[in-house]
């Protein structure tokens, strides 16, 4: 009889297991992926939507990912229930797996903090991204009294969060903010943009050496970089920083991800101190065998080493397809052994770092090859022809106005 494997979540993840799956070609299996978005959302490209790329680069239907043998289906999941291995979605639709894949990824958590979620802007979703595009373009185009008290705030940009993202797109609001001044003939020097961190040095996961240069080039760049400063709240056109409070009308928050809502509310999973789920050496759901056997996570939720990271959700996907398909031949299989992970983090449009292990290099190959690192990836899961399609629309997008 035919078996049942379902992936929930088309994010890195998700993808990645459809397509290692349907690499394999297992005997008597219908593949389904579930996912509340028909496109894939390529984050680590989310900082260039900001300053003027096309989110046609970054959002990419599934139906142009997914091989032919894997069915798509676009619900939203409510609950799952691993007892009766029934996944429930909007419009009272369910499905019954035999083996399940959980790629839901994560979210972004403000941690209560007062009036950040309603006055900061982010860029976790295209709309996000497009939305924080169009503010500050409005906030050139529609300035037209020159109030210096006014100009202060107007043109002060806050970056909550010294990661990866945080600083990617200071580097870009570096080279972009001036080109919009330019163009609405504003002088430049009243851009004002601050990185605000909680931590005692920005990219705290990075070797020390390699946060040091970031920062120096940061600052060559002239953002302003405040560090052990906690963000406390944030009022219109104001926000209050342990120690003081700044007047600035957008403050952009990349600081916080917690695990998908919807994953603690799936009864029986465990959980790890930093609220990932538990799993075994094969990536499976740890607890009771009966239940658990066969319900694999990977990526952001699952608590492995390097989670929190789309290179690891990918490492994890290859390997949980690979245990489906052994097992499917009654083949042993070896236990998961983590990749160790590469950072390629470009700051400015000219300039940027590796690091892997012991190898680090800094400046323009290393900001070259976090571009090849992006097509390369696109050249993987997309056919030759779309591929193509993609950065010629991404070209003609961009040659078009900044709005
Ligand atoms: C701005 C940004 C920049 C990043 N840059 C990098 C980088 O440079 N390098 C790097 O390695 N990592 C980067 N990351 C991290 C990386 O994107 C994540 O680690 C990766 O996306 C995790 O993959 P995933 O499959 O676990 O989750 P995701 O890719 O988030 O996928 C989750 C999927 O689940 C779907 N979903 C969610 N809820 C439901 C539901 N209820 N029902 C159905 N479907 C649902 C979502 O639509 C999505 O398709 C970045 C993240 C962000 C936010």
């Amino acid at each position: 009889m035919e078996k049942n494997i379902i992936i929930v979540g088309g994010g890195f993840g998700g993808i990645q297991s459809a397509i290692s799956l349907a690499r394999k070609k297992i005997k008597n299996v219908k593949i389904t992926l579930i996912s509340n978005k028909d496109y894939f959302q390529y984050y680590p490209g989310f900082y260039r939507i900001v300053t003027g790329a096309s989110p046609i680069e970054v959002a990419i239907p599934l139906s142009d990912i997914l091989p032919k043998e894997v069915n798509l289906v676009i619900k939203s999941v409510n609950d799952i229930n691993l007892v009766e291995k029934k996944i429930s979605c909007e419009d009272n639709y369910s499905f019954y797996y035999d083996t399940l894949v959980l790629a839901l990824g994560s979210e972004t958590t403000y941690f209560n903090l007062p009036g950040i979620e309603e006055l900061s802007f982010g860029f976790k979703s295209v709309d996000e991204a497009l939305k924080l595009k169009k503010h500050l373009v409005s906030l050139f185009e529609d300035f037209k009294d020159f109030d210096k008290n006014d100009s202060t705030s107007h043109f002060h940009f806050i970056i909550v969060g010294g990661g990866p993202s945080g600083v990617e797109v200071a580097g870009d609001l570096s080279y972009f903010l001036p080109k919009l001044a330019k163009e609405y003939k504003i002088d430049p020097s009243w851009i004002t943009i601050d990185l605000i961190d909680s931590n005692s040095r920005i990219l705290p996961t990075l070797p020390e050496k390699v946060s040091t240069r970031i920062l120096a080039r940061l600052r060559k760049l002239g953002i302003n970089i405040f560090l052990n400063r906690t963000m406390e709240k944030e009022e219109l056109e104001q926000v209050f920083i342990k120690g003081m409070s700044i007047k600035a009308k957008t403050v952009i928050w990349t600081a916080g991800t917690q695990l998908n809502k919807l994953i603690p509310k799936i009864s029986g999973l465990q959980f790890s101190a930093r609220k990932r789920v538990e799993v075994n050496e094969y990536l499976e759901a740890k607890g009771s065998d009966k239940i658990f056997a066969d319900v694999f996570i990977v990526g952001d939720i699952a608590n492995t080493p390097y989670a929190g990271l789309a290179q690891t959700a990918i490492h994890n996907a290859r390997f949980v397809s690979k245990v489906i398909s052994m097992r499917s031949k009654n083949k042993k299989i070896k236990i998961y052994k983590p990749e160790k992970v590469a950072f390629s983090i470009p700051v400015g449009v000219d300039w940027g770092v590796f690091s892997m292990g012991n190898i680090n290099f800094y400046g323009f190959f290393a900001y070259f090859v976090r571009h090849a690192i992006d097509f390369v990836f696109f050249f993987q899961v997309l056919s030759f022809v779309k591929f193509i399609g993609l950065f010629i629309k991404g070209w003609k997008y961009r040659k078009i106005k900044l709005k």
